[in-house]
Parts: C-alpha cells; sequence; structure tokens
C-alpha cells in the first residue's frame, strides 16, 4: 500500500451496487437487447480501488467476450459516473449466480423497448419532468391469481385501487422475491390510470428513487426534485428494504412522504420484510405503519396450479394438465420459479417443437438446478393420504412421463420410445409390485416370463451406466413413492 496522504474512499456494497446499475443504464441503449440481457446478466461490481473498477462476471466463459466488446465501453460510461476510473478488469465470480441481491433482474430493470413505445394511457405523461417507469401493461389485478397467501394483499390493492387516497393509506405489502409484490404495485397502477387516465402515477424502484436524489445533490437540484414530486398523485415505490444504509435518501423519501399524505395522495410501498424489521429509521418505518400493512406469502398446491393455468393462456402454451399438475406440485418455492420452468418450456416448445410432457419438464427442473425429486416437502403442500401405488398407477405414471398410452405400452410395438417404457414398467412392476414374472408376461399382452426377465435386467445393468435412464426411474419410483 502506498501512503495514505489521499486514502481511497471504500464505497459500500450498497454504494457499489447503485454504481453498477447507473452503469448498465449507460450501456444499454448501446447494445442490441438479447446481448445485453445475455452478457451482463448477473454481473456486478466487486470492487473499486484507487480507480480500477473491478466487474464480476457469473461465469468464466463471458470473459472474453467482455473483454473483447464491452470493456472500453463500460470504461466510458463508468468514468461518466465517475471520472476518477481509469480502468476495468474483470473477475468470474460463481456465486453472483444465485445472488439477486448482488446483481440485478435485467429484466425487469430493463423493460422491453416493444413496451416503451406502447402508446395509450401506460405511456404516463408526467409532468414536472417526474420519473416514472413505464407500467408494465402484464401486470394487472385481472390476472393476479388469488389465493390464501396474497388474498389480504390483493383485497387491499382492490381497495386502493377504487379508491385512492382513502382508507389504506399507505399500502404496505412485503413478502420474499417472486411471490408478486411487483405485479401487485404495478397492477394497482395500472387499475388506478384505467378509471383516472389523468392522474400522474409515479411507479419507481428504491434504486431509481435513490439515484434521482443522488443525481439531486450533486447539481444542487434538490428543490426541484422535491417540487416534482407535489404534483405526483399515486406514488408506488418498489423493493423500500434497499433503502436501508442510505440515509439521505431516506430523509428525502420521509418528506416526500409526508408532502402526499398530507394532501391525501395515495402511497404504495413494497418491501421484503414488514416496517418493523426494515432498518430505517424510525420515524420513516412508523411512517409505514400507519395505513395498511399485508403479508404476500407463498402460494400453495392449489394456487400455484391455478397461477400455471393462467400463465399458460397468457403465453398461449398448450400444456397438459398432467404436466401443470407436475410442475405445480415440485416448484414450490415462489412464482418467478414456476414461471421460469413454464417460460423453458415455452421456448423448448418454440425451438424444438417439443411439446412439454411430465419428462421434458423434469429434465428442465434438472437444468435449472431444481431436481424435482430432491425437494423437501413442499410449502403449504398437503400430502394426500398415502395409499400404496398399484399396478394401475404404475402404469399411468410411466404413461404419463413418457407420453405413451397404456396400449402402447403393452401393445407389440417395438420402437424405442415404447420399447423402454414398456421394460422401465415390467423393471418396476417386478420390483414394487407382488407379482410373477409369470404374471407380468400375462398382463403384458400375455408375453413371455423370459421376456420379461429380460426387460428387467436389461434396465437393472443400464442404470449402472445410464445416468439419464437411472434419474427417469428415480423419478418415477419417486412420484409413486415406491422409495422416499
Ligand atoms: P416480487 O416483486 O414479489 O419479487 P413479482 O411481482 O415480480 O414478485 O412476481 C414474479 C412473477 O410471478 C411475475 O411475473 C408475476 O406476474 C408472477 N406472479 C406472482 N404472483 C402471482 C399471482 N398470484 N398471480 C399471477 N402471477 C403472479
Ligand atoms: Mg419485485
Amino acid at each position: 500500500m502506498t501512503s495514505s496522504v489521499s486514502s481511497p474512499v471504500r464505497l459500500s456494497p450498497a454504494a457499489l451496487r447503485d454504481l453498477w446499475l447507473a452503469v448498465l443504464r449507460k450501456l444499454e441503449p448501446k447494445i442490441q437487447r438479447s446481448q445485453f440481457i445475455t452478457w451482463f446478466r448477473d454481473t456486478a461490481i466487486l470492487g473499486l480501488e484507487e480507480g480500477t473498477l473491478v466487474v464480476g462476471l457469473p461465469l468464466p466463459m463471458s470473459l472474453n467476450w467482455h473483454l473483447e466488446h464491452y470493456r472500453a465501453q463500460t470504461l466510458q460510461a463508468a468514468q461518466e459516473m465517475d471520472p476518477s476510473i481509469r480502468q476495468v478488469v474483470y473477475q468470474v465470480d460463481g456465486g453472483l449466480k444465485d445472488d439477486p441481491a448482488r446483481t440485478f433482474d435485467l429484466l425487469q430493470h430493463f423493460a422491453e423497448p416493444k413496451r416503451r413505445k406502447l402508446p395509450g394511457k401506460q405511456e404516463v405523461k408526467l409532468a414536472e419532468g417526474i420519473v416514472s417507469k413505464i407500467l408494465t401493461p402484464r401486470y394487472t389485478l385481472e390476472n393476479f391469481v388469488v389465493g390464501s397467501g396474497n388474498r389480504l394483499a390483493y383485497a387491499a390493492c382492490q381497495a386502493v385501487a377504487q379508491q385512492p387516497g382513502g382508507k389504506y393509506n399507505p399500502l404496505f405489502l412485503y413478502g420474499g422475491v417472486g411471490l408478486g409484490k411487483t405485479h401487485l404495485l404495478q397492477a394497482t397502477g395500472n387499475a388506478i390510470l384505467k378509471q383516472m387516465p389523468k392522474a400522474t402515477v409515479v411507479y419507481t424502484t428504491t434504486e431509481d428513487f435513490t439515484n434521482q436524489v443522488i443525481e439531486a445533490i450533486q447539481h444542487q437540484k434538490m428543490e426541484q426534485l422535491r417540487r416534482r414530486y407535489r404534483v405526483v398523485d399515486v406514488l408506488i415505490i418498489d423493493d423500500v428494504q434497499f433503502l436501508a444504509n442510505k440515509e439521505r435518501t431516506q430523509e428525502e423519501f420521509f418528506h416526500t412522504f409526508n408532502a402526499l399524505y398530507e394532501e391525501h395522495k395515495q402511497v404504495i410501498i413494497s418491501a421484503d420484510r414488514p416496517p418493523q424489521e426494515l432498518d430505517l429509521d424510525d420515524r420513516l418505518a412508523s411512517r409505514f405503519e400507519r395505513g395498511m400493512i399485508a403479508d404476500v406469502s407463498a402460494p400453495d398446491y392449489e394456487t400455484r396450479l391455478a397461477i400455471l393455468i393462467e400463465k399458460a393462456k397468457e403465453y398461449e402454451l398448450f400444456i397438459d394438465m398432467q404436466v401443470l399438475q407436475f410442475i405445480a406440485e415440485h416448484a414450490t418455492k415462489n412464482v418467478r420459479e414456476l414461471e421460469g420452468i413454464l417460460m423453458q418450456a415455452v421456448a423448448q416448445y418454440e425451438l424444438e417443437q417439443r411439446v412439454p410432457t411430465v419428462k421434458s419438464i423434469a429434465e428442465i427442473m434438472v437444468k435449472l438446478n431444481k431436481d424435482p425429486h430432491a425437494q423437501e416437502s413442499p410449502v403449504g403442500f398437503e400430502v394426500p393420504l398415502k395409499r400404496k401405488a398399484s399396478f394401475q398407477d404404475l402404469m399411468e405414471a410411466v404413461s404419463r412421463y413418457y407420453s405413451v398410452s397404456m396400449q402402447d405400452i403393452v401393445g407389440a410395438s417395438r420402437v424405442r420410445e415404447i420399447l423402454l417404457p414398456r421394460q422401465i414398467a415390467m423393471y418396476l412392476a417386478k420390483k414394487y409390485q407382488p407379482l410373477s414374472y409369470v404374471r407380468i408376461g400375462e398382463l403384458f399382452s400375455g408375453r413371455d416370463h423370459t421376456t420379461v426377465m429380460n426387460a428387467v435386467q436389461k434396465i437393472e445393468r443400464k442404470m449402472h451406466n445410464d445416468s439419464q435412464l437411472l434419474r427417469e426411474v428415480r423419478a418415477l419410483e419417486k412420484e409413486l413413492d415406491f422409495v422416499s
């Protein structure tokens, strides 16, 4: 280390995050959208010291690409934000991949340009140069699926949509990621605009708001910023947990909030925790507690299934009910996860013309690292009373899993697509049903018992060195509750 004459200012993780978002904002218009989303997904600033900006990449394979294509642009954008930055270096950090606290959901932060240009009411004309994200028209109260975990929040949003600035002011929604907070917030904004197209509805994330405050401070335009917000009718601010440790932004927000509140303007807020658990100035937290607080929690099985049916309809995806049930049973974490799996299925369908089956979905889930068979008992999913699976259940499961009819399974066809499921069915029948080889042969259209024996042995042998097959058999066993 050199002398500490000008000791470098170390930025907090939150400040680095803000800086990165600002840099991304500069880069995004210069890069083709698909490229931008692909290469900047799960990136972050890992550090900034003595003019060297360390950019973290989630995968080693994107390193060269960044070096070749984006380094100069990234440096330029970073310098616009902070002129003391002299170079950009990269570092691969595999942990970025599953760390939404450090990275940005680009699809959310950078709405599709197509949508931005949408004419009509969604294009809110905001007076005084107020910045608002365009509300995504896709988020409506109508297409929000109501279940036990979000009923109260939904009802509150409906009430606010009918009477903004009324009883439920402010409205504070909280809950974990991917459970529908942003959807509800934007849907409420959309609903208000539908009834009152002239209303000034501002939807902003805490990050955007913070950036505005920072910019206003830099350019000594604080007064102007305050004035701007006075004309707002409805202020929606998403993810206020990010206000923690941002004293100045909190203070500004406090003033803005008070001004609006006194004028009976509606304020709608979301966070990942209830107000008292947020690391906020007490004054602000107690303001949040004045109105209505509702939590959004994980959907139960029925709600997950209803959501999947709704989304499949939205994406015009024809998907078998049993497949949807399979997803709903196994993807239990949050709604975003459900949607992610469905989107993969859509992609698969569009690219490969493959109709989603339980098997292909199971593969997708494995790929997404969500081994459907390595899950604990899902939250809120009521396990039906256990009954030992019968031979009929077994046949149905195999038929569903491989999308092959039961007639074909017991029938005569020898094409591989049918032969394998048949052999697996025989194997499972022998292993888990109290049936002899002879009896199984009879059940499979009167085949000879040696055919059954051969099939069983073949599957047993193949499972040793065919991990795909092994996974499939395990999946079926699990589904039939033969093993736990
Ligand atoms: P959060 O803001 O709580 O992290 P989002 O609102 O971004 O979650 O939800 C993630 C995705 O799940 C969105 O695409 C949203 O439309 C969808 N979603 C969540 N809950 C529901 C629901 N109850 N009905 C329909 N879609 C939902
Ligand atoms: Mg959100």
